[in-house]
């Protein structure tokens, strides 16, 4: 038995094995296991060992294989790791990465979106609220949050249309419609629900792991024109709504817990459906390429807010999960400015704007493509994947 090849830099190395839907040629989609340069085309692999289940794989989303729960998940888990030895088992099923079409991995069901970054709120604040404290007063006893749109989730390499709609600068007198003018975006983790919950019952703060497969990275384009001018009194619409793009590779949690690290403290102490005793947070970074150009770094370690009490409080009312609900987030900002996960944090609302490939900018124009790329570290320092979300702006 010998090893999978997986070049020294590879973001999917033997213990990471993240799961995505591929499309190669005019074939079927179906579902597939990242490794090295490499997809691992697992519905073949699978009915040649008689696996149960085995026609799973050929889903054309992860669904199904989500709704199954833990025990599938780690039993596949299992499985993934012990073919990363089996080169000579798993050769004729190796598909070169460059040649397959990533598709977007699951079927979004719902999509909610949070604002769990300390550093992003603070800043926000200060840019939408001069005059006010950059935090509001709930915003340390509950991860506030909104429920966005699930239909216009799209999958990484998807053209963005630049979004049109009312926006009023603060010297108009009246609002105008018109493209935006101020396009952004947000980098942020977005989180995979694969078992659903019962209606009525809230998911606790220690079930986070029955419920949540894994994650993938999110860039949620923000219209910031459109945004400030609509969000009083019910928050964000339209600016939000009309595209978010995900990562295709879905890294699960069991390989994204070599790099779980303590949450930071939490003051004042949370309400007890908010505490638990295992509240972890994963040591990700992330990095923003603008046009080609690396602008930002932000780092996941620096969130406020765990993904499990996200989850908590989502469900706290008794509203109920459902297999393929994405929540995310909220942009990840870090403490320094070139940790910043927005371009109008990084551009300070158009009045630092960024050096782009020697040009000053600050929102995105026509033809720009931004991709964000991510990956956790575990304690030996080991890199763990994952991939990448790309988008380009199209009038
Ligand atoms: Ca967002």
């Amino acid at each position: 038995m010998s090893r999978i090849d997986v070049p020294e830099d590879s973001p999917f190395g033997p213990e990471n094995l993240p799961l995505g839907v591929f499309r190669l040629g005019d074939e079927e989609p179906r579902i597939g296991a990242a490794i090295g340069d490499y997809v691992i085309d697992l519905a073949p692999v699978a009915a040649a060992q008689m696996l149960d289940g085995a026609q799973l794989f050929a889903e054309p989303t992860l669904n199904k294989f989500l709704a199954l729960g833990r025990p599938t998940w780690h039993a596949t888990r299992e499985w993934l790791l012990e073919l990363a030895q089996e080169k000579e088992t798993v050769e004729p099923y190796l598909i070169p990465r460059e040649s397959v079409t990533m598709l977007l991995p699951f079927e979004v069901a719902d999509y909610v979106d949070f604002y769990a970054s300390e550093h992003h709120a603070s800043n926000v604040g200060k840019l939408f609220r001069p005059d006010a404290e950059p935090l509001l007063p709930n915003w340390k006893h509950l991860p506030v949050g909104y429920h966005g749109r699930a239909g216009t989730i799209v999958a990484s390499g998807t053209d963005i249309k630049r979004p049109s709609g009312q926006r009023k600068a603060p010297d108009a007198d009246a609002p105008t419609y018109g493209p935006s003018q101020r396009l952004d975006i947000e980098v942020e983790l977005g989180y995979v629900v694969g078992t659903p919950s019962k209606l009525g019952e809230p998911v606790s703060v220690d079930s986070f792991k029955d419920h949540v497969y894994g994650v993938v990275v999110v860039n949620d384009w923000s219209a910031r024109d459109i945004q400030a001018w609509e969000y009083v009194p019910l928050g964000p619409f339209l600016g939000k709504s009309f595209a978010t793009s995900i990562s295709p590779w879905v890294v699960s949690l069991e390989a994204l817990e070599a790099s779980a690290v303590p949450l930071g403290a939490q003051e004042p102490a949370v309400l007890p459906y908010l505490d638990g005793k295992d509240l972890t947070n994963f040591d990700i970074t992330f990095e923003v390429k603008w046009n080609g150009q690396v602008v930002s770094r932000p780092p996941y370690k620096s969130i406020y807010w765990s993904a499990a009490q996200m989850l908590a409080h989502l469900s706290v009312n008794g509203a109920s999960v459902r297999t393929g609900d994405l929540f995310a987030s909220g942009t990840v900002s870090g403490p320094e400015p070139d940790q910043r996960g927005s371009f109008l944090e990084l551009s300070w609302s158009g009045r630092e704007p960024v050096t782009v490939n020697g040009e000053q900018r600050s929102f995105l124009l026509d033809g720009d493509e931004v991709t964000i790329s991510a990956f956790a570290t575990t304690a030996t320092g080991t890199r763990i994947g994952l991939g990448e979300v790309t988008g380009r702006i199209v009038p």
